[in-house]
């Protein structure tokens, strides 16, 4: 429409200011903001690249302009706009690249951007994915949450010890009974103090202590002995014969001890649980299926995040740190390879882990 035609010149002149204040306004918010914010076109080619994005992965929003913001974006971007098709803004969790190839965890809120029906292109805001709130919150949720996972174990130990040391004269099966669950429970401690002492190595470069070719199924032999499970009701299926991985024997066992006990705890009415293994000559992909509860969709972008929980009617009858997904993420990662999970509730989880040969 030619404005200059249509309308008086001086409405004309009035609408143009309004309008360069408005550019005006938008550009000083999205350079001002703390969140990184990114404007793409239709092509998902980068348009802007405000100062708090330059900030945080180092890149000049020079070298950026017009280039594909799937570069940026570490994995699949593509899964990040599917999962963005609707007309509101979603809130996502994805990985973008610094320049140092280094990879960031963020938050993000995606916003499609339309003209009528067609789309012109998107607003991508993020930001690290842990503020200042939130590690206060954290703060409090790791004592409320250890207390809480600390004090369950210590409880039975204590009631069972006392149980024994009362009835001298119990059955021998009945003490038998006893001691192991008191083992069981100094183990779930043992365990706990494990993984918040891997919390604490996350981001650090001592992660990993040493890297070797290790046979899938030496761990997984571990792993099937330790965890307790019902051979019943929960049988433990292995289609993984003669895949290997490249990394630390220690900390492959401690994702795959998580992953398993996961399926399991997770599956209160049994299922199987199906651990298969792939190799395509660079990559050994795995999976730890189950046929439990399954995962809302909702949840599914937070479940590797530190501390959360699913807890669907607030009673915590499953118990947890919400430390499991969190550790096993960030192990997956240290060595060079990536988890996903698909999920779809009363049917089942299935996480997919990829290790590549060497990282
Ligand atoms: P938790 O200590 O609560 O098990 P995790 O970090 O291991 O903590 O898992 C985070 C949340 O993800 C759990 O609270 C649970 O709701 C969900 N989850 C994890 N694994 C599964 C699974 N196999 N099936 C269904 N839900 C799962």
């Amino acid at each position: 429409m030619d404005l200059g035609r249509t309308l008086p010149a001086d409405v004309t002149r009035d609408l143009l200011d309004e309008l360069l204040s408005f550019k005006f306004l938008y550009e000083s918010l999205t350079r001002s903001v703390g969140d990184c914010v990114v404007e793409l076109d239709a092509g998902r080619r980068i348009v802007r690249f405000n100062y708090a994005a330059e900030a945080l992965t180092g890149y000049s929003a020079l070298s950026l302009l017009g280039r594909a913001f799937d570069e940026v974006v570490i994995g699949d971007a593509s899964a990040i706009f599917a999962a963005s098709n609707a007309s509101d803004t979603r809130t996502l969790r994805f990985a973008v690249r610094d320049t140092q190839n280094g990879t960031l965890d963020v938050r993000g809120r995606i916003t499609p951007l339309a003209r009528g029906h067609e789309l012109d292109g998107w607003l991508v805001a993020f930001g690290p994915v842990r503020t200042v709130r939130e590690i206060e919150q954290l703060k409090n949720e790791l004592v409320s949450t250890v207390s809480h996972e600390l004090k369950t174990p210590l409880a039975a130990i204590k009631a069972y010890t006392a149980t024994l040391r009362q009835n001298p004269a119990l059955y021998a099966s009945k003490r038998e009974e006893f001691l192991a669950i008191i083992e069981q429970q100094a183990d779930r401690l043992s365990r706990l103090i494990e993984d918040m002492l891997l919390v604490t190595r996350v981001g650090a470069e001592q992660m990993l202590r040493r890297r070797v070719m290790v046979g899938l199924d030496s761990i997984l032999d571990r792993v099937v002995c330790e965890v307790a499970h019902d051979p019943l009701t929960h049988p433990i299926l292995r289609q993984t014969a003669g895949a290997s991985i490249s990394g630390d024997p220690e900390r492959l066992h401690d994702i795959f001890r998580n992953l398993v006990e996961n399926a399991i705890k997770y599956s209160p009415n049994g299922g199987a649980v199906t651990l298969s293994a792939t190799f395509d000559g660079e990559r050994t992909v795995v999976d730890v299926r189950d046929e439990g509860v399954g995962i809302r969709d909702e949840h599914l972008p937070y479940i590797f995040d530190r501390f959360y929980r699913i807890d669907p009617d607030g009673s915590s009858s499953v118990g947890g740190s919400g430390l499991g997904l969190f550790i096993v993420h960030a192990l997956v990662r240290a060595h060079g390879g990536r988890i996903d999970v698909r999920s779809e509730v009363g049917a089942g989880t299935t996480f997919s882990l990829s290790f590549p040969v060497r990282a």
